[in-house]
């Protein structure tokens, strides 16, 4: 397994976000997960700089090894434990987080494609959904506010399966949140923009 190194935390000015005791900066992002996003980010950028390309041209087993890496440092910077796994799906399954043994998994057939953007977008829309699975079992471990908690538990509880109404399942909390964050780290690590 290849284990990235997190880079220097380069564009974020901690000492800008000291007086902001409470409520969501940007509309929705406390501190703690303002700074989990950056960490996620140039994670992404590491792998931009020294993995790209070993990825695009290497087999299914060292793309799995970066994966692994990939997503042991996210799930570091979200302070989630979640297990990565690669499995047989259906072609409209790309992947899926099973609360119950905490494990990311994700359909294999992607570490067939060299282009590796559609699979660390999933690997982090899943990772997301651990991190919201924790924050609705122990709300004091993360920095999200009680609202929105609340709004994942309901969610959680009455869940609407793509295959029900696919608007209505990219509207609901848990995943527009998990969609957003995906974007976020994707778009940031990959356009160098600053969030
Ligand atoms: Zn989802």
């Amino acid at each position: 397994m290849i284990k990235l190194e997190s880079t220097e935390n380069s564009f974020i000015d901690v000492s800008k976000y000291e007086n902001i005791s409470e409520g969501r900066l940007d509309g929705r992002m406390f501190i703690a997960e303002k700074m989990a996003i950056s960490e996620c980010i140039n994670t992404l950028k590491n792998f931009q700089e020294n993995y790209l390309e070993e990825y695009k041209s290497g087999d299914v087993e060292s793309r799995n090894d970066i994966l692994n890496g990939l997503h042991s440092s996210f799930c570091n910077s979200l302070g989630v434990n979640a297990l990565l796994k690669f499995e047989p799906m259906g072609v409209f399954q790309m992947g899926c987080h099973n609360p119950e043994t905490n494990t990311v998994a994700i359909n294999d057939m992607m570490l067939c494609d060299s282009d590796p953007k559609e699979i660390i977008q999933i690997d982090l829309h899943e990772i997301r959904h651990a991190f919201q699975e924790k924050a609705v079992r122990m709300p004091f471990s993360v920095d999200i506010d009680d609202v929105t908690i609340q709004q994942w538990e309901d969610n959680f509880a009455n869940y609407i399966s793509p295959e029900l109404d696919f608007e209505a399942y990219l509207d609901q909390p848990v995943e527009a949140d998990a969609n957003i964050f995906a974007s976020i780290v994707y778009d940031n690590a990959f356009n160098n923009k600053q969030i």
